[in-house]
Formats: C-alpha cells, structure tokens, sequence
C-alpha cells in the first residue's frame, strides 16, 4: 500500500525492528486549541480522534486557549484525552478585544461596527453581529504567535472543537516540516465569502506596492481565474463583483484561500518583522470589524505575499474533517484512511487554482 511508515518513525515496522523511540526526538512543537468552556465534547473528541491517529505514538503537547477561564470541567474531560503535556492558558485582555492607540484608547467607531454587522447579517453572513467572532479572527490573524504559552515553540498543529483526522500519521509532520524547510502546511481551500472581505484585498494590494514587495507564483494564483469559463467565472464571482473591488492594477482575487481550522505552520513565520508589519497595516483600517475579515484570509494572503512555492506544503495524504467540509485522500494516498470523498467534498478547482503556486 501507499502508506509508509518511515524508518523514524515510533509506528511498529513491517520488518519487526523496533519502533523507534520519538521521546528522544520531538520537535519543537506543539498542537494548539482555542476553545470556549461550552466546546468541552467537540474538544474532547477532536482530540480522542488527534490521539487516535497520531498523538498515542508522538505525544506532543496541547496548548488550550481561552479568552475566559477554564472551567474544572474543560480541564478535565479534554485533559484526560491527551496522552502529551497539557497546558490550559487564558489569553490577556489585550490581545483579545477592540484594538487601542498608543495611549490604550479604543478607536474603532462602534456606531459604524453596528451599521454594517447589522446590514451583513441582516444579508445572512454568519457569526458578523457576534462581537468576540470578530475578536477571535483578530486573535488568530496577529496575536497568537505570541501568547506566552507558545513561546517555547517553533511549530504549531492547530486543531478546533469538532474536527476529526480519518487516517493514521504515522510520520512526526514537524520534522517533515524542518527537514523540508516548509513554512505553513494546508489541508482544505475554499472561496471566502466576498462580503465578509469587500476591502481586504485592496489594502493588501496597497501594501503590496507600498513596501514594493515582488509577485510570487501563490499571489498569482490567487487572482482571480480568468481561465475559467465565463459562465463559471460569473458564479464564482458573484460575491465579489457585487462587494470586493478590483485594485488599481485591475487585479481581483479570487477569494480561494487555505481554510485555517487546519494549519501546520512555523510560528517564527508570524513572529517575522514582515508579517508584523503586514498585520498592523491591516489591523489599523479596522477591517476585522467595519467588516468581517478572517484570519483565514488574512494568513492566505500573507503567505501569497512572503512565501516561496517550496515553503507551502499540502498534507495531501491526512484525511481531515471540519464539519460540513472534509479532505479525503484519493485512492493509494494516506494511511488506513476512513472516510469516503464523496461526502462533504471541497470543490476542488480552488485547491487547484492555489497549487499552481505552491510547491511543486
Ligand atoms: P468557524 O470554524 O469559522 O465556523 O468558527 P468556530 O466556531 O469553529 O471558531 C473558530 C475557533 O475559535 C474554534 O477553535 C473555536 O473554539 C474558537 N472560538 C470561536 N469563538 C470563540 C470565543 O468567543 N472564545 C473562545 N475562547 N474561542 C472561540
Ligand atoms: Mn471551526
């Protein structure tokens, strides 16, 4: 079968040498959950199912992230399910909420916030007129990299309430990571809702050319397709010719981007002077409230600018589910994978359109 288990790896091997002892070896790593205490059974599955097919053999450690205390029972339930260290941290007022001057003053206008969460949502754009949705994309797009209980780390896993993996891993994908010099690893794309993002890619445009950073092969597969089929392109596009206008260059993107639920990725990338300065562009139009701008998106985006194709890597052969979407590895990919790619399927030419610019 397709499914190797590599020489390093603590799976038993067909040829019955021992299985090799990771506990010497971890990378420096962690999975990561941010999570409401109210997410306690779709926590404690996502992590059974993280266990199940990866973590009994690596036992990585889990860091759990909450804007509110941890309740003893979070703790608990999803603590017992982990066979790693686990740390249950709260995430300081100041990354999580209305963003402020230099003097700590909140700025964003509040009156202009209600106004357009009230018109999007009255449009049916889910989660827009809940405040800390909002706060949370924010959390994820700039300040995550650097909560304190992730310092140690290089690398993060990130994992979300309710998600499940349908194939074995039998290989540490860290060290594949740090071997292979990979910055951000992905699973899923899919097209954003253009009404969520209707200035998003102006201002990344905008800063584009103001820092004069160079096109690479993602950013330009991430414009919009004009290779599709005009009838096609229309459908695809509706959202965007009616709220995301095109740049000064004429460009449009075409809303594909990595769905961030699942990421494998290299801290240090959102720890770069680059993309600091790239987030604080972002954040100071207050976009991630006037509008409702992901951190989907936002890392997309920021891997279309600063990433080269060799530095993206697609976990092709993991089977993941993040209900109503799922990846699931075609026939002769992946290991002891159950799932049927019929069910939940992604379509498909997003994922193809970005992978004309990522490795290749
Ligand atoms: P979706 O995937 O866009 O539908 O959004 P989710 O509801 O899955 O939220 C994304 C992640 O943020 C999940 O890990 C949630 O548990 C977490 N999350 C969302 N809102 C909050 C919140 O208000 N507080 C905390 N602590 N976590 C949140
Ligand atoms: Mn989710």
């Amino acid at each position: 079968s397709s499914c190797r288990i590599p020489p390093d790896s603590p799976l038993p091997h067909d040829d019955d040498t021992a299985p090799y002892d990771v506990g010497l070896s971890r990378e420096n790593a962690t999975i990561l959950m941010l999570a409401r205490n109210s997410d306690v059974e779709g926590a404690a599955s996502a992590i059974r199912s993280l266990e199940e097919r990866f973590n009994r053999w690596f036992h990585y450690p889990v860091v759990f992230l909450n804007d509110q205390e941890w309740s003893e029972e979070f703790r608990e339930k999803v603590g017992q399910e982990a066979s790693g260290e686990t740390v249950f941290a709260q995430i300081p007022a100041e990354m999580w909420g209305w963003p402020v001057d230099g003097e700590g003053r909140e700025w964003v206008d509040r009156e202009k916030v209600k106004d357009a969460m009230g018109r999007l949502s009255r449009m049916g754009v889910p989660y827009v007129d809940n405040e800390n949705y909002h706060h949370m994309c924010r959390f994820y797009s700039g300040f995550f990299q650097d909560h304190p209980a992730l310092k140690p780390y290089k690398y993060y896993w990130r994992i979300e309430p309710d998600v499940s993996y349908t194939c074995d891993i039998p290989y540490d994908p860290f060290r594949h990571m740090r071997l292979n010099h990979k910055t951000y690893g992905y699973s899923i794309a899919l097209w954003e809702i253009g009404s969520t993002v209707p200035s998003l890619f102006r201002t990344v445009t905008t800063y584009k050319s103001s820092h004069a950073i160079p096109t690479t092969p993602l950013w330009t597969s991430m414009l919009s397709p004009s290779w599709a089929p005009l009838p096609l392109r229309w459908a695809l596009m509706s959202d965007a010719r009616l709220f995301h206008s095109r740049t000064p260059t004429g460009d449009a993107w075409s809303l594909c981007h990595f769905w961030s639920n699942f990421e494998v990725a290299d801290l240090d990338f959102f720890r770069s002077a680059a993309y600091r300065s790239y987030f604080a562009a972002l954040d100071a139009t207050a976009g991630f409230y006037y509008e409702r701008w992901g951190d989907a998106a936002v890392h997309s985006l920021a891997a279309a600018l600063f990433l080269a194709p060799a530095q993206l890597h697609w976990f092709e052969d993991w089977g993941y589910r993040h209900p109503p979407f799922q990846h699931c590895p075609r026939e002769g990919v992946g290991c002891a994978c159950a799932c049927d790619r019929r069910e939940g399927a992604v379509p498909e030419t997003c994922l193809r359109q970005l992978r004309r610019g990522v490795d290749p």
